[in-house]
């Protein structure tokens, strides 16, 4: 697309969605929500039912958070978004199986979302379960299973290891679907799709964003 064409596609998606310029890139919706939500000045407190008609018709999320069941770390609260914006998967852990990734790739492919941010929080119980080699006889021994390499990876390390395999864990997850084949991987490759990691903090409320 040449400079012409870019800005009048942004001119027009500014006046069609009245977010400034750089509100429209994903990655920075997200950090000023982030920053909104951080600053207690969010706005995305509105008319519902406005807001929940206008969307019966469909869904066109502008990223998906894959984060953790965490109730502290709601991805719509923590970066300021309203209905429609987000498409979320969460499970303990900020982990994915076959279902997390058939539902990213729906809304990648079908939903037309650009941006995957993967987002591991402060004091994950999960983490932490995995960090002590607690054991379960149920399936709570799996979710730990699957977090297990970023544990063996931060092992020796110095520093606050929970976090430090956290945010390995995030890196983990994000190479699984960066090599998710056949949907992810290719649109990775192509430059269609793009994946950040995020780390937050329960205290402050900021993420921190990282490769
Ligand atoms: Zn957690």
């Amino acid at each position: 697309m040449n400079a012409f064409l870019s800005l009048a596609l942004s001119v027009i998606l500014v006046g069609m969605s009245h977010l400034s310029a750089a509100e429209v890139d994903p990655m920075q919706r997200l950090k000023q929500g982030n920053d909104r939500y951080a600053n207690s000045s969010t706005v995305c407190h509105e008319d519902w039912t406005a807001k929940r008609t206008s969307l019966v018709e469909g869904q066109k999320p502008f990223a998906i958070i894959v984060s953790c069941s965490d109730s502290r770390v709601p991805p719509e609260i923590i970066f300021d978004q309203t209905l429609g914006h987000l498409f979320v998967v969460r499970m303990a852990g900020n982990i994915v199986d076959d279902f997390a990734i058939g539902s990213i790739e729906y809304g990648v492919s079908v939903l037309g979302a650009k941006l995957i941010l993967v987002l591991g929080h402060e004091s994950c119980g999960a983490v932490d379960a995995a960090l002590k080699g607690m054991k379960f006889d149920n399936h709570i021994q799996e979710v730990l299973d699957d977090i297990q390499p970023a544990v063996d990876a931060t092992k020796g390390r110095k520093g606050n290891l929970l976090e430090l395999a956290t945010k390995q864990n995030v890196r983990n997850v994000k190479e699984t679907l960066k090599a998710s084949k056949p949907v992810l991987a290719k649109l990775f490759a192509d430059g269609s799709l793009k994946i950040e990691g995020g780390y937050y903090y329960l205290d402050s409320g900021k993420v921190e964003f990282f490769k």
